[in-house]
């Protein structure tokens, strides 16, 4: 099977900071199958993707901009952000951000 895990994986309030998966992406990851892999991991990698990351510019997926009603970074704790951003922040910039 398939899996972004880099063996770092550690919950950093709602988002692994090793892989960037949610809890609930690693949580379903084994009842996933191939092609729900692969669409997660073209997001993780920014393979797939709707807008560039406000601060570090690198390719990002929202699940808003791609039409569905929610968004993984739902899942995630919420984050003590500071500066105001016009789009939303990549997987691994809002992990590093310290949680509320
Ligand atoms: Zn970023």
């Amino acid at each position: 099977m398939k899996t972004p895990c880099i063996a770092a994986c550690k919950n950093n309030a709602g988002i692994c900071s090793g892989c960037h998966r949610t809890m609930g992406e690693i949580l379903h990851w084994s009842k996933m199958d191939d092609d729900a892999h692969s669409q997660v991991m073209d997001k993780l990698s920014g393979e797939t993707s709707t807008h560039a990351c406000p601060e570090c510019g690198s390719n990002t997926f929202c699940d808003i901009a791609a039409g569905k009603e929610t968004c993984w970074c739902f899942e995630v704790e919420e984050r003590e952000i500071t500066e105001t951003f016009d789009a939303c922040l990549c997987r691994r910039c809002l992990e590093k951000k310290p949680a509320v």
